[in-house]
């Protein structure tokens, strides 16, 4: 079995590009040189020159002294919340400003739904004078008010969007009606390893760089480059795919995809795409999704905004049809949890995304000598109003 994408943009049955014939030439104009461009040895000395001096990697992979005690196993975290702008995504939008450039275009758009990936584009547009728009549904421009701040302070334009479930569904199909209108001048940055291919192949080499470091850290701290488990949490799926990407052909690592249950997977407010998916077509690219039994769309629910998606990238899809991962989801209620137990055990506040990781330790035994590596996707400083609305701690 081969976990990496074929020459038409599958893996096994999901991925593909199924978009609109408007879009034909932007897609097939990445699909021609994305390879050639991100392999020249010119883009790659830029792009880990500003991985290191901007983005502030390698990120520290710290070893979680009370956690590993608590939950009896060694437990390694992946600090991506260390990452300029706090999370994994600008490792991606790094990468796709940079393709940008070499493709000549001059205006970008993104859709965001925790605000990071929108961030993380606002941000790299600004480091290189590139007009750029954000999508957010208006329901996630409420509940994450400072990304939204910092976007505007970044000099990007926030556009609401107003249909649908108001979240980052209906951001991305504003987004993609914006890139049919300006097909010439305008890049698209996705911001997961969603999308049509090129984009789920390319989001992934982009955030590999995460599982390049955990191989090299762990070497050194444990002289072994290959941990027994990886958990990640998966909204789209690239911080996972980030994390994975070095061991998908390794069967001797596990991995492990946590999704939002939301208020739980039988509660029709819910957001766990594998347990509930079905194989369909969303944003371009064959994949698991939540759909009704007619095949609409079923509006997801999480209290994370990152992931509250009714869809995976076509990877992760493959990773579970195939079951080289196992997956898990948690509630709303065990992932705020975990969240406020990472932060009083460790000094760490992480995203809600990322607290949907943590809570496999209440789910799942490990073995005392294992090690395993979170990977701690994001910080939660954009979350605390929730945090201390959910708990009360005013
Ligand atoms: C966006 C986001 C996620 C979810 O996106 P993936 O593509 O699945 O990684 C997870 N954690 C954080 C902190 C995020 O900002």
């Amino acid at each position: 079995m081969n976990y990496n994408i074929d020459q038409k943009g599958y893996y096994g049955d999901f991925g593909g590009a199924y978009i609109p014939e408007m879009l034909y030439p932007n897609i097939f104009e990445l699909k021609q040189k994305y390879l050639s461009i991100i392999n020249d040895i010119s883009f790659k000395k830029e792009f880990n020159q500003l991985l290191e001096e901007y983005v502030g990697r390698p990120t520290p992979l710290y070893f979680a002294k009370r956690l590993s005690k608590k939950y009896n196993t060694k437990i390694y975290l992946k600090r991506e919340d260390l990452c300029h702008t706090g999370a994994h995504k600008i490792n991606n939008t790094v990468g796709q400003i940079l393709l940008a450039k070499h493709l000549k275009k001059k205006r970008i758009i993104a859709e965001t739904g925790a605000g990071q990936h929108g961030v993380a584009t606002a941000t790299v547009c600004a480091l290189m004078g590139i007009k750029c728009v954000v999508y957010m549904g208006d329901l996630d421009i409420k509940r994450q008010a400072p990304n939204v701040a910092r976007m505007k302070m970044l000099g990007a334009e926030v556009k609401s969007v107003q249909s649908g479930s108001k979240t980052l569904k209906d951001a991305t199909n504003e987004a993609i009606r914006d890139w049919i209108n300006n097909p010439l001048n305008t890049h698209y940055i996705i911001g997961s390893v969603v999308g049509p291919h090129p984009y789920p192949d390319m989001v992934a080499r982009f955030q590999s760089v995460i599982s390049k470091e955990i191989e090299e850290q762990l070497l050194e701290k444990e002289n072994r480059s290959k941990p027994d488990h990886i958990i990640a949490c998966v909204g789209g799926g690239s911080n996972a795919a980030g994390a994975y990407y070095h061991f998908l052909n390794n069967k001797t690592v596990n991995l492990i995809a946590v999704e939002a249950a939301g208020k739980g997977i039988d509660s029709g407010e819910s957001a766990a795409t594998s347990a509930l998916g079905k194989d369909g077509i969303i944003h371009g690219s064959k994949t698991l999704l939540m759909q009704t039994p007619d095949g609409q769309i079923t509006e997801p629910y999480s209290i994370s905004a990152g992931l509250d998606y009714p869809g995976v990238g076509p990877l992760h899809s493959h990773l579970f049809r195939t079951g080289r991962a196992e997956f898990i989801s948690i509630t709303d209620e065990n992932a705020m949890q975990a969240g406020l137990e990472l932060s009083q055990l460790e000094g760490i506040i992480p995203a809600i995304e990322t607290s949907h990781a943590f809570a496999v330790f209440k789910n799942r035994k490990f073995e005392t000598n294992n090690i395993v590596v979170v990977n701690l996707s994001g910080r939660g400083d954009k979350d605390l109003d929730t945090f201390i609305n959910f708990f009360k701690l005013q």
